[in-house]
C-alpha cells in the first residue's frame, strides 16, 4: 500500500491520478482514429479490492464498476451508495441468476445459450429487461468461457428470440500478452463478427466491451464501447 512521507495512506490520490490517466488515454486513442471519446465507458474493475478503496473511486466521482463474482459484488453494494452501476464481467453459473439481475444493470459474460435461456426465463419473472453481451472465446482457449466464433452465429437466431434480453452486443478477453498490440487482431475479430451478425439480424449491436488495462488503448482504436480497466486503476491484485 501507498503511503506519503508522513505516513498517511494516499490511495485516495493515487486513485484519482489513475482514472484520470485511464480516461486521458482513452480519448487520445479515440482521437486517433476519429471517434468520440463519450462513446467510450470505463468500467472500473473493482474485483479482490474491498469497499473502502471503492468508495475512494466513487468520491472522486466515478459511478460504473465491474467484479467477476456474483458473491464478492453482492457484499459489496451493501457496503456502498445506491446509485453506482454495477457490470457482472465474469462467468455467471445459472443457479445465481435469480440473485444478481435485479442489481447489475449489464451482463458482459453471457457465454452459451443455456445461461442465456435462464436469465430470459428468470428476467421474465421478475419483470426484467437486463442488458447483456455475449461472450466470445476469440482465441479459442479451452480455459475460457464464451461462445466460440461460428458457435454465436450458429446461435445467434434463438438467442433474438428471447425477448427479454437486450443483447447490447459482445465481449471478449484475448490471450494474456504483455504486449497490447497482441490484443488488435483479436479485437479486430470481435468487431467484424458484430458487423456481420449485425447485419445479419437486423440489430446493430453497437455495444463492444473489449480492452483490460494491458490493451484498452487498443481496444479504443478498434471499437470498444466498454472498457474494463482493473490493475491500472486499483493496483495490482
Ligand atoms: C479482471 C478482469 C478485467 C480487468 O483486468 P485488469 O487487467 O486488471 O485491467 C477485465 N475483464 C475481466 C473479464 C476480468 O475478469
Amino acid at each position: 500500500m501507498a503511503y506519503n512521507k508522513e505516513g498517511k495512506w494516499k490511495g485516495m490520490a493515487l486513485i484519482h491520478d489513475n482514472l484520470s490517466l485511464v480516461k486521458s488515454k482513452i480519448s487520445e486513442a479515440a482521437r486517433r482514429v476519429h471517434r468520440k471519446p463519450e462513446e467510450v465507458e470505463l468500467i472500473a474493475v473493482s474485483k479482490t479490492f474491498p469497499s473502502e478503496i471503492i468508495r475512494e473511486a466513487v468520491e472522486v466521482g466515478h459511478r460504473l464498476f465491474g467484479e467477476n463474482r456474483v458473491q464478492e459484488l453482492l457484499g459489496k453494494i451493501g457496503d456502498l451508495p445506491s446509485d453506482l452501476r454495477w457490470h457482472l464481467i465474469g462467468h455467471l453459473q445459472s443457479n445465481k441468476v435469480r440473485k444478481i439481475l435485479p442489481v447489475v444493470e449489464a451482463i458482459h459474460s453471457v457465454d452459451s445459450l443455456d445461461l442465456a435461456r435462464d436469465i430470459n426465463r428468470i428476467a421474465a419473472e421478475l419483470g426484467l429487461f437486463p442488458k447483456v453481451f455475449l461472450e466470445v472465446n476469440v482465441a479459442g482457449e479451452a480455459t475460457k468461457h464464451g461462445f466460440d466464433p461460428a458457435g454465436v452465429e450458429a446461435a445467434l437466431e434463438d438467442l433474438l428470440k428471447l425477448d427479454r434480453l437486450e443483447i447490447q452486443g459482445f465481449m471478449c478477453v484475448p490471450p494474456i500478452s504483455e504486449k497490447p498490440e497482441d490484443s488488435r487482431k483479436y479485437f479486430v475479430l470481435l468487431r467484424e463478427l458484430r458487423d456481420k451478425l449485425a447485419k445479419r439480424a437486423g440489430v446493430p449491436f453497437t455495444g463492444l466491451s473489449m480492452g483490460m488495462s494491458g490493451d484498452y488503448a487498443v481496444a479504443v482504436e478498434e471499437g470498444a464501447t466498454l472498457v474494463r480497466v482493473g490493475s491500472a486503476i486499483f493496483g495490482g491484485r
